[in-house]
């Protein structure tokens, strides 16, 4: 099977699967997804989603956030992972948007990576769900499935994740097919014990073979 067809069987078997595949944040506008965003690395979107409303009451826009103090916001946060640096990340990251982007989230990944607390996946994530644009964020979940997929190859990066799947999926379906992979690993193709009896992706996976081979 070559590369291009293993690429057309996985996108055609989640365009059947999961043709509403979206992220599980819940936000209302591009303010509220950079904080969620921010707040998201090593948590759990559920662990997140329970964090934000209470900080979107206190802190509506991005404004009135870069008000808030150090010892305002660290009680809005303290329970998920992290929260001293991703309050001073959210607190830096609001005062540098209305310093320098006149109170506006930007909206190239060059400009978001400037913001405290915002790497390069988060700046796709933001870019591609917000602005629709075929930047494709890698998260572990997404190094990992398509890696045991084998739609990547000695991927050792991120990046290189990011650049081999770009070359193979068309620009319009990047945007889904980064929540895709996602939800697939979030799912089903676990990282310790893939559920493989359920993943009808069997017939293309590298990963499967092997332990099919191996008889494990
Ligand atoms: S067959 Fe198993 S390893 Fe391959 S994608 Fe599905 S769950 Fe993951």
């Amino acid at each position: 099977m070559t590369k291009k067809e293993r690429f057309a069987f996985v996108i055609d078997y989640f365009e059947h699967h999961a043709p509403n595949a979206e992220t599980e944040l819940i936000y209302d506008n591009p303010y509220q997804l950079l904080v969620a965003v921010i707040l998201s690395a090593q948590c759990t979107d559920k662990r997140v989603n329970m964090t934000t409303p209470a900080i979107f009451a206190q802190y509506p826009d991005v404004e009135a956030l870069s008000r808030a103090t150090f010892d305002d916001l660290f009680p809005l946060i303290k329970s998920i992972s992290y929260p001293n640096n991703k309050t001073k990340h959210l607190i830096g990251m609001a005062r540098m948007v209305m310093e320098d982007f006149h109170g506006e989230i930007p909206s190239t990944v060059p400009e978001l990576v400037k913001l405290p607390g915002v790497g390069r996946k988060t700046a796709n994530v933001i870019t591609s769900v917000v602005y629709q644009q075929p930047n494709m964020a890698v998260d572990t979940h997404v190094f990992r499935v398509s890696a045991r997929l084998g739609l990547t190859t000695n991927a050792k990066t991120p990046l290189q994740t990011e650049q081999q799947l770009l070359q193979y999926i068309p620009e319009e379906k990047v945007h889904i097919a980064h929540h895709w992979l996602i939800l697939h690993g979030r799912y089903i193709c676990l990282a310790r014990s893939p559920k493989c009896g359920e993943c009808g992706l069997r017939p293309v996976c590298k990963y499967y073979k092997t332990l099919v081979k191996t008889g494990m």
